[in-house]
C-alpha cells in the first residue's frame, strides 16, 4: 500500500520510498525513512497536499509524491495474514515490518541471449526455458528466493537492445521499471561482446535505477584470451560489476551480496554518473533540462529530468505523452524543436543516430581505458583514424604539430586580412580628422574611440582564424582523442584526461571554458582545472601578443608566440601540482572519456560558430572596449597640461600624457613595473586588462596616438619603435606579464560562480598576478643576460 492511500487519523510504517535518486534524497531528507512510523493528519479526497506527522513533525507533501512511498499499516497485515483474527500486536507487526524491509525486487534486463533465463533459473532453481534464440521470453517471469535475512523477489523481462520505444519488449521493459520500480536492476551483459551489450547499460544510466551488472558468460572472455578490468569499469561508470557463468552458478552469490549493498546503499561503487555528449548536443539538453528543473513538480517522479529533456528531444513518444499533461509542456516542446533544428544543422544526422552514435563513443572510451582484447581479434573495432591520432608514438607529436599549425595559422594567414583592417582605420581617421574642426571632440572621435577601437579591431581575423581551429576540432571528434591521449600526461598534473577540453577551450575565452569544466565530476578536479584556466592564454591576450611579438620580435613572432602559450600551459601545470600536492588530496575517482564518432564538420556548422564568436568579439569591441577606450581617453586627456614651454609639438604631448590622470596613475605603479623594464604607458595599459584584455592593446593606441599625433598615420607597431620605450626583453617580459596576470572581470565572475565562492576568485587575483610578476621578472633578466 502507498502512502497517499493512508487515510485521516490512521498510522502505518514506512516500508521504502521509490523513484528516481534525486526525488528520493529529497523525500529521504525529509525524514520519510525506511521503518519509521508515520500518521496522516489530514488527507481528504481530492485535496492537495497532504499532510503527515513524522518524528514529531508535521510535513505537507503533494498526492504524487505520497504514491512514491510504500508503507505497510497493521490492517493490511490483518488481511494478508489469515492466522491473525484480532488487530496485529506490537511483536507480531515488528515481523512483518522486518521481513517486508527485508524484500528486494530484483528485475533482470539484458540483451537477448544475454543469459537471464539462465541467471534467472540459477538462482530461483526455475525451469523456465532456455534457448539460444531471441523471443523466448515473451512476458515477465517471476519468482522469489531467500538469501541471507532477505527475501528476493526476482523477475525476468523480455531481451532488449535498447529502452527506446520502438519495439514491444523494449517498451514492455521500460514500462515495467516505471510501474514497478524494482529495488535492483540486474542487467545481464555479455563479458565477451561488450560494446554491444553495454549500450543497453548506457540506456540504464540515464534511467538511473540502482543497478548491478552481471558480466555473464564470463568463462568465454577468458577462453578468449581478452582481460577485462571490470573493477576499474566499474568504477569509471558508477555501477558494481560482477563476473558470472549462469550456466554454472558461478560469481552468483558475490552477485547477491553486491545486490544487498546496493539495496542497503552501503555500495561504495555506486555512483550517478551522466553520458556527456559533445557540444551541440550537451547544450541543447542542459537548456532543457534547466528550463523543466524550474518545474520539477511537473516532471514524472520515475525519471531524473535530464532523461525527460533528452527523450523529449529525441521525441520519444511514451515520454512526451507522459510530458504533455504538464503545465509548461508548450513552452518544453518549442525548446526541444528548435533544439532538434539546431542538432540537425550541426551534426548533419538526427538526434537520435546523433545519441547513440555518442553512446557508443562513451562505451569505446570505458574500454579503451580496461579491456585489452586478445590477439586473434585484433582493434577490427576502432577506426584507423583512431589507431592513428591515438597511437603511443604518433598521439602526441601528431597533436602537437596541430596545435604548431594552429598557431602558426593564426599568426601568418591573419596579417593580410588585419592589414587591411588596420590601412582602414587609418583612413578613417583621417577622414574624420578632415572634417572636424580642431578641439576636444576630434581629439575624442579620433584618438580616442577611432584610435582604440581600431586597434582592437584589426585582430577580428586571427580570432577567426583560431576559432576555426577550434570548432573543427571539437566538431570533427579530434578533441576528445585528444584529451584521450592527454590523459597520461594531465595525469602527471594530478589531473585527468577530461579537464584537457575545457583548457583548450580557454585559448578562445576562458568564460566559457570556466564554464565546460561542469563535465568534471570530481570537485577537485574541477577546482584545479578553473583556477589554471586563466593561463590558458585566450584570444583577448592574442592581440597583445601579436603587436608585440610583430613588432619587437617580427622574423620569429610565431615561434614567439608558439613559445609563450607553452610557458603559459608550463605554468598552469605547475601550479596544477602544487594546488593538488598543498590544497586537495589525491583525486581516486575514475571517469569515462567519451570518443565519440567521427564526423566531417558542416560547413554550415563551422560558419555558425566563426559568425557566433566573431559576433561575440564585435559586441566586445561595440561595447565594453568602446567605454574602456572613452574612459582611458578621457584620463590620458585631462587634466590638461600647461604646454606652452616646450619646443616641439612631440614633447608637449608627451608632458601632457604624463601630466594627465592616467599618466599620474601609471607614475603611481611604475616603481613595480620598472624592474621587468616597463614604464607607466605599460603599467597603465596593463592595468586597463582587468576590463578585458584586449584593452591593454587599445589603451597603448590612444596613448601613443596622443602624444605622437606628428605620425597620424603610423600604426601603433610603428609609433612603438619609434617610442624607443622598450627593449627586446621589455617587450618580452610585458607578454609574459600579461600571459598569467590577473584575469579579466568576467572570468574573475565566472571563477567565483563555478568554484563557489569569491575566495577562490580573489586567491586567481592575488595568486596569478604574483606569478606573473616573478615570471616576467626572471624572463627579463634572463633575456638580457643572454642579449635577446
Ligand atoms: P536470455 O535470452 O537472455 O534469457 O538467455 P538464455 O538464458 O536463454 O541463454 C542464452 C544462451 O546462452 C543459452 O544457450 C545458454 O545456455 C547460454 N548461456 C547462458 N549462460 C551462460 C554462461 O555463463 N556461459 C556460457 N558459455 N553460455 C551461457
Ligand atoms: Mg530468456
Amino acid at each position: 500500500m502507498f502512502l497517499s492511500e493512508l487515510k485521516t487519523g490512521e498510522s502505518a510504517v514506512i516500508i521504502k520510498v521509490r523513484g528516481h535518486g534525486g526525488f528520493r534524497r529529497r523525500i529521504l531528507e525529509m525524514g520519510f525513512v525506511r521503518g519509521q512510523q508515520v500518521e496522516s493528519v489530514l488527507n481528504a479526497p481530492l485535496r492537495d497536499p497532504i499532510k503527515y506527522r513524522i518524528m514529531g513533525y508535521e510535513v505537507s507533501l503533494r498526492r504524487s509524491e505520497a504514491a512514491m512511498i510504500e508503507i505497510l499499516t497493521p490492517y493490511e497485515l490483518l488481511t494478508q495474514r489469515s492466522d491473525l483474527s484480532t488487530s496485529p500486536h506490537d511483536e507480531v507487526m515488528e515481523q512483518a515490518i522486518n521481513a517486508k524491509i527485508r524484500e528486494i525486487n530484483v528485475a533482470l534486463v539484458g540483451n537477448p541471449n544475454s543469459g537471464k533465463t539462465s541467471i534467472f533459473n540459477a538462482l530461483t532453481g526455475g525451469h523456465a526455458h532456455v534457448g539460444n534464440y531471441s523471443g523466448v521470453t515473451v512476458d515477465a517471469k517471476s519468482g522469489s528466493f531467500k538469501y541471507r535475512d532477505y527475501t528476493i523477489n526476482i523477475t525476468d523481462l523480455p531481451g532488449t537492445y535498447a529502452l527506446s520505444a520502438y519495439t514491444p519488449e523494449e517498451l514492455y521493459v521500460r514500462q515495467h521499471l516505471i510501474d514497478n520500480q524494482p529495488d535492483v536492476v540486474i542487467n545481464s551483459v555479455v563479458a565477451s561482446n561488450l560494446e554491444r551489450n553495454l549500450y543497453l547499460t548506457t540506456e540504464l544510466i540515464d534511467l538511473n535505477p540502482k543497478m548491478v551488472v552481471a558480466l555473464n558468460m564470463y568463462d568465454e572472455l577468458e577462453q578468449s584470451g581478452a582481460k577485462l578490468d571490470y573493477e576499474q569499469l566499474g568504477r569509471m561508470i558508477g555501477v558494481p560489476m560482477v563476473p558470472i557463468v549462469a550456466r554454472t552458478g558461478k560469481g552468483l552469490n558475490e552477485l547477491l551480496d553486491e545486490i544487498i549493498l546496493i539495496f542497503e546503499n552501503e555500495n561504495p561503487k555506486v555512483r550517478h554518473i551522466h553520458i556527456n555528449y559533445s557540444t551541440t548536443i550537451e547544450t541543447q539538453v542542459k537548456r532543457l533540462s534547466q528550463m523543466m528543473k524550474r518545474h520539477l513538480e511537473e516532471l514524472p517522479k520515475c525519471f531524473p529530468p535530464r532523461y525527460c529533456a533528452i527523450k523529449l528531444l529525441e521525441g520519444d513518444k511514451a515520454v512526451v505523452d507522459m510530458l504533455s499533461t504538464a503545465e509548461h509542456y508548450r513552452e518544453w516542446r518549442t525548446q526541444a524543436a528548435r533544439g532538434v533544428v539546431q542538432i540537425a544543422e550541426n551534426l548533419g544526422e538526427d538526434v537520435e543516430s546523433a545519441i547513440s552514435g555518442e553512446k557508443y563513443g562513451f562505451i569505446e572510451g570505458a574500454l579503451a581505458e580496461t579491456l585489452t582484447r586478445s590477439n586473434e581479434a585484433g582493434d577490427g573495432s576502432t577506426s584507423l583514424i583512431d589507431r592513428i591520432v591515438t597511437n603511443k608514438y604518433l598521439g602526441i607529436p601528431l597533436f602537437l604539430l596541430l596545435m604548431f599549425v594552429m598557431f602558426w595559422s593564426t599568426f601568418t594567414l591573419g596579417t593580410y586580412p588585419q592589414e587591411w583592417i588596420e590601412s582602414g582605420f587609418v583612413w578613417l581617421g583621417e577622414l574624420v580628422g578632415s572634417l572636424m574642426s580642431e578641439g576636444a571632440l576630434k581629439d575624442l572621435i579620433v584618438d580616442g574611440i577611432i584610435g582604440g577601437v581600431g586597434s582592437v579591431a584589426v585582430f577580428l581575423p586571427n580570432i577567426l582564424i583560431l576559432y576555426l581551429f577550434i570548432s573543427l576540432m571539437e566538431d570533427s571528434g579530434y578533441m576528445a582523442r585528444a584529451a584521450f591521449i592527454m590523459d597520461k600526461v594531465m595525469h602527471l598534473a594530478g589531473l585527468h584526461g577530461k579537464s584537457f577540453i575545457p583548457l583548450v577551450m580557454g585559448f578562445g575565452c576562458n568564460v566559457p571554458a570556466i564554464m565546460a569544466t561542469r563535465t568534471i565530476e570530481s570537485r577537485s578536479s574541477r577546482l584545479i582545472t578553473i583556477l589554471i584556466n586563466p593561463f590558458m592564454s585566450c584570444s583577448a591576450r592574442l592581440p597583445v601578443f601579436i603587436l608585440l611579438a610583430g613588432t619587437f620580435f617580427a622574423e620569429s613572432a610565431g615561434v614567439v608566440l608558439f613559445g609563450l602559450y607553452l610557458f603559459g600551459c608550463v605554468m598552469a601545470f605547475a601550479t596544477a601540482r602544487v594546488l593538488r600536492r598543498f590544497l586537495f588530496g589525491e583525486d581516486e575517482t575514475p571517469f569515462v572519456m567519451e570518443l565519440p564518432p567521427y564526423r566531417i564538420p558542416t560547413l554550415k556548422a563551422t560558419l555558425r560558430h566563426m559568425w557566433e564568436r566573431s559576433a561575440q568579439y564585435l559586441k566586445k569591441i561595440g561595447g565594453l572596449i568602446l567605454v574602456a577606450a572613452t574612459i582611458i581617453w578621457f584620463l590620458s586627456y585631462y587634466p590638461r597640461v600647461d604646454v606652452s614651454g616646450y619646443e616641439s609639438a612631440q614633447s608637449a604631448r608627451a608632458a601632457q600624457s604624463e601630466g594627465s590622470y592616467l599618466g599620474r596613475i601609471g607614475k603611481f605603479c611604475e616603481p613595480v613595473m620598472e624592474p621587468l623594464g616597463l614604464d607607466w604607458r605599460a603599467s597603465v595599459a596593463m592595468l586597463s586588462g582587468a576590463a578585458a584584455k584586449e584593452i591593454v592593446v587599445s589603451t597603448l593606441g590612444v596613448l601613443y596616438s596622443v602624444e605622437d599625433a606628428e605620425h597620424d598615420s603610423a600604426t601603433l607597431s610603428e609609433h612603438l619603435i619609434a617610442s624607443h620605450n622598450y627593449s627586446r626583453a621589455a617587450a618580452l617580459a610585458m607578454m609574459i606579464f600579461v600571459m598569467l596576470y590577473f584575469p579579466c572581470v568576467a572570468t574573475v565572475v565566472a571563477i567565483a560562480q563555478e568554484a563557489g565562492g569569491w575566495k577562490w576568485a580573489a586567491f586567481s587575483v592575488v595568486y596569478n598576478t604574483l606569478l606573473a610578476w616573478l615570471a616576467a621578472w626572471g624572463v627579463y633578466h634572463l633575456a638580457m643576460l643572454i642579449g635577446v
